[in-house]
């Protein structure tokens, strides 16, 4: 049967350079790179190499990256070091309600220990209102923090206006880039961020590797205490390995930034156009233009999203249903709740997310199957006919 992935927002595969780069770096290269001797400093020569090759992807310099475990390392890291290292200041904190979890609970955590934390609502395409975020600024705020892209809608938030109104106000600024860096363009200087989120995974890089931007003079608290490593921010070994993948995985995306991106964002639309016309009583969800190029995400009324997503399965295509990190949870995704959409219809959405390996073709057999998976599922429900799109 045919296999297709279309859930890249969830992870993506390794880039087969990638593969080819770190089984050479497996077999050959096992140094501790705080090691002086020779073995170190061989590892320590890839590190490097990574760390210039991931500031090249968002125009950072190279001593303004550190390596994490992760883009939820990198966001705790993010929100909770900047609260500890400034609660003399100020104990409020600007974050919105459609947020990575990552971001959102450790707000939420903040906000449980004697910090304050504003979450800013969001409109019908989840969108933050900069204006909204200059109202809510006190005297006493210390951190602004909003992702760039959703990893649910493909949203794209007003970041550059959202920036500017923090430098205006001195509070520092945070986002998240997990989805937006290598689809959209990501430049520290031009999102005038304090602090950047990335993770390897989203971009055709191992797991469990990611990275924080952190601008030269702005102060967090480490999370983690031991070796130093990562200049104090991140104590702990280097995940060697996974950090010359990332690299790699950088690399690759500022090369082929241009000729991927417009061939996938071909097949998103040939995706969205062909949903909308073959299936009545749909939605797509998030911003219609100012959107991820490779996000296609629907609600389809009168059937339920995981029963989709399941029905998809058995054809070989892989959707996520929601957000993938919360659709175990079955909790209703807070990012289509937060944008006012009504239960029914967050009750069945369905994300598609295209990437490296998708075709024209795999496009077409997915509008070949869904219809009818649709009207299938429909013909069994007791609510069709009430008109809630
Ligand atoms: C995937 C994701 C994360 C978490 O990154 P991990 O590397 O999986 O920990 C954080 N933020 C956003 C927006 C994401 O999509």
């Amino acid at each position: 049967m045919r296999k297709i992935y279309m859930d890249y927002s969830a992870t993506t595969p390794l880039h087969p350079e990638v593969i080819a780069l770190m089984t050479d770096v497996m077999k050959n290269v096992f140094g501790n790179p705080s090691s002086l001797h020779s073995f170190g400093r061989e590892a320590k020569k890839y590190l490097d190499e990574a760390r210039q090759k991931v500031a090249d992807l968002i125009g950072a310099k190279f001593e303004e990256i550190y390596f994490t475990g992760g883009g939820t390392e990198a966001d705790n890291i993010a929100v909770f070091g900047t609260a500890y290292a400034h609660r003399k200041k100020g104990k409020h904190i600007i974050t919105s309600a459609v947020e990575h979890h990552a971001v959102l609970d450790s707000c939420a955590k903040l906000a449980k220990s004697g910090f304050e934390v504003t979450f800013l609502p969001v409109d019908q395409y989840g969108m933050v209102d900069p204006e909204q975020v200059k109202k809510e600024i006190r005297s006493d705020t210390i951190l602004i923090s909003i992702m760039h892209a959703n990893n649910e809608t493909g949203t794209i938030q007003p970041i550059e206006e959202i920036s500017k109104i923090a430098k205006e106000h001195d509070v520092f600024f945070h986002t998240d880039c997990v989805q937006s860096v290598g689809k959209i363009p990501v430049n520290v200087d031009k999102l005038g961020a304090d602090l950047i989120t990335l993770s390897s995974h989203k971009i055709y890089g191992p797991k469990g590797v990611g990275a924080l931007y952190k601008r030269k003079g702005v102060r967090v608290e480490p999370l983690f205490y031991g070796g130093g490593q990562e200049r104090k921010i991140r104590s702990g070994t280097e995940n060697t390995l996974g950090i010359i993948g990332f690299g790699k995985a950088a690399e690759i995306a500022v090369r082929e930034f241009d000729i991927e991106n417009t061939r996938v964002k071909g097949l998103r639309d040939r995706l969205i156009k062909g949903v909308l016309e073959k299936i009545p009583d749909v939605r797509l969800n998030g911003h219609p233009e100012k959107r991820l190029p490779n996000n296609a995400h629907f609600s389809f009324a009168y059937v339920e999203g995981e029963s989709l997503l399941l029905s998809l399965d058995m054809k070989g295509i892989a959707v996520s249903s929601g957000s993938a990190c919360s659709s175990s949870s079955l909790q209703p995704s807070h990012v289509l709740t937060a944008s006012g959409l009504p239960q029914e219809l967050v009750h069945g959405s369905v994300r598609f997310t295209l990437g490296r390996e998708n075709t024209e073709e795999d496009v077409d057999y997915v509008l070949s199957v869904l219809p009818g998976i649709v009207e299938r599922f429909r013909s069994f429900s007791p609510l069709v006919g009430r008109k809630t799109v």
